[in-house]
């Protein structure tokens, strides 16, 4: 039987091979190196094709498409949303994600995004963070403690010098588990029985909750001035985390807006209620904080360039490593239009 050419075998980055690569590199530092990639990406937004993911809603979960390409590479992400799943033993959100040449059409990269997916949710928060907290912020309340929140709470400590934490979540395990991770990372937890208490002397608030529901997981009384507010939990119609006074407070960020007024906080809003494009703060030609009292909101949903860089970034850091397997996912006929004579062969 004909063996694939090297150029036909894409490296695959499993779930365990995803983790030695984590280890290896560093939480913190891969958070940090793959919100580097991301911003650098967000200063080129306007070389990107853009869309809104594609949703696939059902009553037991989203499942959702996200495509982007530079004009060199190509990418996309498949990642679910099922807030039912916990109670089943499963998780809420996983993923997968694939990286292609554009001249060829070929995959490049094959990768597990669960991990990824925290890991660039968590860069991007606190690539954000740095533009819209309050420079002299040490303390962020994190609302909902579930898969994210321990990558949420790390990327604040390692990019906007955070260093206590303030966790609170319905369920006290998810606390319990959550405060366990963070032991010996550094940061001094917090375990709190209320979100009133979460929040006391926070300036950051993350909230991070997945019931599919309009929530109002901070009410507006909640929300002092000058707090910024990392709202990631509220990405999908249906569901957001914030009271709609909250919003009419706050001075709202976004990636793609028009993703954004589909899934995020601001689907509670009118459509023209105005927004500023994160992109923009980062390439310099938008305001981000502009002072100390304002509230600063980051309405997250995840944005498939973010998906990009982490896909970007994974590929380079695991060339020349053991951190990836070559599979064999592409038909390879040593005549390209001999495809029914490879098959044949092979009997
Ligand atoms: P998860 O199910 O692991 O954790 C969610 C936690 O929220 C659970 O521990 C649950 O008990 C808690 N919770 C529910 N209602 C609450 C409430 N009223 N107050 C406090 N806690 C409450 O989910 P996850 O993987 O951590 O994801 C959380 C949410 O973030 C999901 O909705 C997911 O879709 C979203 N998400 C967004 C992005 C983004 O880029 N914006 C990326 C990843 C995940």
């Amino acid at each position: 039987m004909t063996q694939p050419s090297d150029k036909a075998l894409v490296p695959f980055v499993s779930v365990d091979n995803m983790m030695r690569l984590v280890h290896h590199i560093g939480v913190e530092q891969m958070i940090t190196q793959i919100a580097a990639q991301i911003e650098a990406d967000f200063k080129r937004w306007e070389s990107f094709d853009k869309t809104p993911r594609i949703p696939a809603h059902s009553p037991h979960g989203v499942i959702e498409l996200m495509p982007t390409s530079d004009g060199e590479a190509y990418g996309f992400k498949y990642v679910n949303g099922h807030p039912k799943n916990t109670s089943e033993g499963l998780q809420t959100v996983t993923a997968f994600g694939l990286l292609a040449d554009v001249y060829t059409g070929y995959p490049t990269l094959l990768t597990e995004m669960t991990l990824l997916t925290a890991l660039r949710t968590a860069a991007t928060s606190a690539l954000v963070g740095r533009y819209l907290a309050p420079t002299n912020a040490t303390t962020m309340a994190m609302i909902g403690n579930g898969a994210q929140s321990e990558f949420q709470c790390l990327a604040f400590k390692a990019m906007c010098g955070i260093s206590t934490v303030r966790l609170y979540d319905t369920d006290p395990n998810a606390t319990a588990k959550c405060s366990k991770n963070l032991r010996g990372k550094g940061l001094t937890v917090v375990p709190c029985t209320t979100p009133e208490e979460a929040i006391e002397g926070a300036q950051i608030v993350t909230t991070c909750t997945a019931d599919k529901k309009y929530a109002t997981i901070l009410t507006d009384n909640m929300v002092g001035p000058g707090v910024h507010i990392n709202a990631i939990g509220g990405d999908c119609p249906g569901k957001t985390e914030l009271h709609r006074d909250i919003l009419l407070r706050s001075d709202i960020f976004v990636e793609y807006p028009e993703q954004t007024r589909i899934e995020g906080e601001i689907q509670a809003l009118d459509e023209d209620h105005p927004v500023t494009e994160m992109w923009q703060v980062i390439n310099g030609t938008a305001k981000g904080r502009v002072d100390d009292r304002q509230i600063t909101l980051f309405d997250s949903v995840g944005f498939a360039i973010e998906d990009f860089s982490a896909l970007r970034y994974v590929k380079q850091a695991i060339e020349g490593t053991g951190f990836f397997e070559p599979l064999d996912m592409l038909a390879d006929p040593d005549d390209p239009r001999d495809l029914f004579g490879m098959l044949m062969r092979a009997g």
